[in-house]
């Protein structure tokens, strides 16, 4: 018998869940997209995403999905020959140098491992070699959505200082907007990457990319860019629908206002951010009682380093896949697959696989995931230790 009819959660890292008013938001007639309500909606999300990324610089929206957000960012400050430092850790960083290489960009890449986080003094170490300074920017993501490492963006800013480099910081937080603290502007960072559909829980389709002066100075340099993809009528308009290079993306638009405003205006980013650590937390309980006796491990062992979107686990293959699928079958619970973490089509790639826990997600929906997975190790026959339920409810007891 299956148990798996009523209300279902897809529990991957993006898209993540949709809250009804989100879609509420959105079921309505098209706005004129010329003037009025519309673009006064607009002038008021601009700020409120400024808000989300703590920053007081420009914020463009571009329909796309998050690679978008990558050639975006690419486009308006790099050109063919350009080299740029790729820090990766996992799978992510490597994507977007990737869509670098595309472009016409030398890519080096610092490689951390898909287990590791970006080494602050190697990085130091590369830029100070770099004497001529031919490294135009430094791209790195702050979760790696494959490996669910978080890295020290801060601490990446200082070791860019350290060297003296002027190489543009840029960072990817598609996974990690309004869901881990981020402080574009105190920590420095030169352009922010972000999209809609994970820690902003709305349907995929809006790109979002932040710049600050030196970004734009860099952009002001550049002899020719895109027009679609051109931030700066984006940025500071002529005309409303310049901001989106042509039609607004309405009804995403309406989404992201209502999104922004439970985010923002009623739980606060303060509230959003603990209560993704909270609920974090008591994943990675019932994960250490899971894993007690072998079987289930965390990717990242560092707690420190582990991101609060997501969390990446291994279970000797074809482990990982199993319970992936015995959730999905008997439980309306949809895991994610493991990524980038082995060849897609080697056998290893079934011991991983991933939780999502980014954006409306609450108690009792990570206690259900919880609750889920540990029949499913017991339906299967998988080594689960012994109170890994009542780990995770003790945390939220006393959260
Ligand atoms: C999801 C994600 C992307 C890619 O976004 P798409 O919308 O799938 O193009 C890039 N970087 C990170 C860190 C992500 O989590």
């Amino acid at each position: 018998m299956s148990l798996s009819q009523g209300r279902s959660y897809l529990a991957i890292p993006g898209p993540s869940v949709m809250p009804d008013r989100v879609l509420q938001a959105m079921h309505r007639p098209a706005p004129n997209i010329y003037y009025g309500a519309l673009e006064e909606m607009v002038h008021g999300i601009l700020p409120d995403l400024r808000a989300v990324a703590r920053t007081r610089h420009a914020a463009t929206i571009y329909i796309g999905n998050g690679h978008a957000a990558w050639e975006a960012a690419i486009a308006n400050v790099l050109a063919p020959g350009d080299r740029v430092l790729v820090l990766n850790t996992g799978h992510f960083a490597a994507g977007w140098g990737q869509m670098a290489d595309g472009l016409g960009i030398n890519v080096e890449t610092l490689e951390f491992g898909k287990r590791g986080v970006v080494d602050p003094d190697q990085v130091e170490d590369r830029l100070r070699r770099d004497t001529a300074g031919a490294i135009k920017a430094v791209l790195v993501v702050q979760v790696d959505t494959a490996s669910s490492v978080r890295n020290d963006v801060a601490a990446i800013r200082k070791a860019i200082d350290a060297a003296n480099h002027p190489a543009l910081f840029m960072v990817d937080c598609i996974a990690s907007l309004a869901c881990e603290r981020f402080e574009m502007d105190a920590w420095d960072v030169d352009i922010t990457v972000a999209a809609c559909q994970k820690g902003l829980m709305t349907p995929p389709g809006l790109a979002f990319v932040f710049f600050n002066e030196k970004a734009a100075e860099a952009r002001g340099k550049m002899a020719r860019v895109s027009r679609y993809w051109d931030w700066v009528p984006r940025a500071d308009p002529e005309i409303f629908p310049e901001h989106f290079c042509g039609t607004a993306p309405t009804h995403h638009l309406y989404g992201l206002r209502e999104a922004l405003n439970m985010i923002l205006h009623e739980e606060g980013l303060e509230a959003v951010f603990a209560r993704h650590k909270a609920l974090s937390e008591m994943i990675w309980a019932a994960c250490e009682v899971w894993g007690q006796d072998g079987g289930l491990e965390m990717n990242i062992s560092d707690p420190d380093r582990r991101s609060h979107a997501v969390t990446s686990l291994r279970l000797p293959a074809p482990g990982g896949e199993q319970l992936r699928s015995w959730l999905e079958e008997n439980a309306g619970v949809t895991l994610g697959i493991g990524l980038g973490m082995a060849p897609r089509t080697s056998p290893e790639i079934h011991g991983y696989f991933r939780i999502g826990h980014m954006g409306h997600v609450n108690a009792h929906m990570v206690m259900g995931v919880l609750g889920t997975m540990d029949a499913g190790m017991k339906a299967l026959g998988l080594s689960h230790g012994t109170g890994a339920l009542e780990a995770a409810a003790s945390l939220a007891a006393r959260a």
